[in-house]
């Protein structure tokens, strides 16, 4: 394991547990670029679609990551995703297409091919990195992890007020079916499930703010750092 993954923030979770928010603020404090990586099965998926292409076929997905022309732009808001040099960040990030990245990222050849890009993306450390699967599988020797999650009713509460802000029609009991049925396939599939690591904090944000989160994960990340200069 390279020395340099000390210097990685992993926060993994089910979808709605506000990771999105609060990786952005510790990356932004920190002073770390933040990897989305959620963003990347979501393209995965939305170039499947484009060509196509079953969402269960590995051989075809195969060779659509062979050509995968990905950029990620993280900025101040959510990370901008250049697909063939087009952005699509606006339109992967649809209910739809978390359903559809759900599927896509259940194949042995998709998880390969984008933990590998990840793992290089995390190569100089500094990141925060943002999944499923981060802190098990992508950088199982970052410094700190954290699993963040909250209930699904509130998951779905969250969710229906951000659409509702966004001025989106949406339906609350609808949303509480797809995160249940996103949750579902996340954590029942056999490679890289959705589960907290061993060494990860567990952080139940059911009844916390995104600033009493982002401030604990803060004060955890600058304890462990005063710590090892001793
Ligand atoms: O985090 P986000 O909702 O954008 O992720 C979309 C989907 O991509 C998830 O529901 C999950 O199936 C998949 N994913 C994954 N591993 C990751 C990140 C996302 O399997 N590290």
């Amino acid at each position: 394991m390279a020395e340099n993954q000390k210097d990685i923030v992993t926060i993994d979770g089910p979808s709605g547990s506000g990771k999105s928010t609060i990786c952005r603020i510790v990356a932004s404090r920190l002073n770390y670029t933040y990897l989305d990586t959620g963003a990347m099965y979501r393209a995965v998926g939305y170039k499947a679609r484009q060509q196509n292409i079953d969402l269960e076929d590995g051989p075809s997905l195969g060779l659509l990551l062979d050509s995968l022309d990905l950029t990620l732009l993280p900025g101040d808001g959510d990370t901008r995703v250049l697909l063939d040099k087009k952005d699509i960040s606006a339109a992967i990030r649809t209910a739809e297409m978390g359903l559809v990245a759900s599927k896509v990222s259940a194949q042995p050849v998709v998880r390969q091919k984008l933990t590998q890009m990840q793992q290089k993306m995390g190569e100089k450390g500094r990141i925060v990195a943002e999944g499923r699967d981060t802190g098990t599988v992508v950088f199982p020797g970052a410094r700190y992890k954290f699993y963040l999650d909250a209930s699904p009713e509130e998951r779905a509460r969250r969710r229906y007020l951000q659409l509702l802000e966004k001025g989106e029609k949406a339906d609350q009991q609808d949303i509480l079916a797809q995160i249940l049925k996103r949750d579902a396939n996340d954590s029942s599939r056999s490679l890289a499930p959705l589960k907290a690591a061993d060494d990860a904090v567990i952080i139940d944000s059911s009844q916390l703010s995104i600033d009493d989160v982002v401030h604990f994960i803060l004060e955890k990340v600058s304890a462990s750092l005063a710590n090892s200069t001793k």
